[in-house]
């Protein structure tokens, strides 16, 4: 009895150990997130953190620096205080990347330096690089661009989804896979030649890059146009996974309804970094304003909720695709 008493309670005891240790699992399995979903939550919150008033009042600076025309006596001045914005927001290494221009314009040959603002994220590996850009300077196409330029939407609006996401990854503590350069080009609108020097030197470099993200034009709304809105996210022959990747954030985390009319394909700083072999997406509204190139383009015609939508998806897909856990 004795005997069977003592081999009763080790029994018991197998018994408890076993039964404990799998509710130990359990619960650890509990808590152990599964990686995909812990970093779409993350890319989720991030999206909802971007905010129509800020991307409004980066527009709304933007036009008040009265001309942003690229042969206009301010505009190294112009590039100087975006370079100020991202230092302000946690980026210390802002440059200003010069490159000499010659430009007949009006029949006036003009020779300027003019100024890309490259602000870097670094990432925990240098090996790639994800740009996200947009023109800062505009143009008037009748009366005089050296004194008035507002190019709220033409891109002011572009440049304000650069510095909202560059805003978003500091105050989300974001430590990128691969390094991130935000960067606002200069001299779009005479040829797209800031971009065309950026992508230029990055082919000449040698560099490795994920995916460069063009927004331009990304604010305009009729007025009362009902919902549902739409994105034009232009893609290029060796960025369709990169679209369909876009598309897939965009059902996810915002409210618009995405589709790929390429017809301006070649009419954006995305154009360069195709042609120098990178791959590019062209963020971009569905609907063209009647004010495009004139003193018109104003902050106040621009749709900030509009914009907002853009710019989640975006940002998603630069976070989702640098998204690394500690
Ligand atoms: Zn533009």
């Amino acid at each position: 009895m004795m005997k069977n008493g003592i081999l009763m309670k080790i029994k018991a005891m197998k018994f408890y150990v076993v039964i404990t240790g799998i509710f130990l699992l359990i619960a650890l399995a509990g808590c152990q997130k599964d990686p995909i979903e812990e970093r779409d939550e993350f890319v989720s919150d991030m999206a909802a953190a971007v905010r129509a008033d800020s991307l409004e009042s980066y527009v709304r600076w933007l036009e008040g620096m009265g001309t942003r025309f690229a042969l206009a006596d301010n505009h190294r001045e112009v590039a100087r205080q975006i370079k100020t914005r991202f230092i302000a927001f946690g980026y210390p290494d802002t440059k200003l990347d010069s490159f000499l221009l010659t430009k007949t314009y009006r029949g006036t040959v003009y020779t300027t330096w003019q100024f890309n603002v490259v602000a870097t994220l670094p990432g925990r590996s240098s090996d790639s690089v994800s740009v996200i850009g947009a023109h800062y300077d505009n143009i008037v196409s009748t009366g005089d661009p050296f004194t008035v330029v507002p190019g709220a939407n033409d891109n002011a609006s572009g440049v304000a989804a650069a510095l909202e996401i560059a805003r978003l990854m500091k105050k989300f503590r974001f430590k990128p896979r691969y390094t991130i350069h935000f960067v606002a080009f200069a001299a779009e609108e005479l040829g797209l030649f800031g971009s065309g020097d950026y992508a230029g030197k990055a082919a000449a470099r040698g560099d490795n890059m994920m995916m460069m993200i063009n927004h331009d034009m990304i604010a305009y709304q009729p007025p009362q146009a009902a919902k549902p809105w739409y994105v034009n996210i232009i893609h290029y022959d060796n960025s369709s996974g990169l679209m369909q990747d876009a598309a897939r954030l965009c059902a996810a985390n915002s409210d618009l309804i995405s589709y790929s009319d390429n017809t301006f394909y070649n009419r954006s700083d995305s154009y360069p970094f195709f042609m120098n072999g990178f791959r590019p997406l062209f963020f971009h509204q569905n609907e063209i304003e009647s004010t495009y190139h004139t003193v018109n383009d104003l902050t106040s015609s621009c749709n900030f909720e509009y914009c907002r939508e853009i710019v989640k998806i975006s940002c998603s897909l630069v976070a989702e695709k640098n998204y690394q856990s500690d």
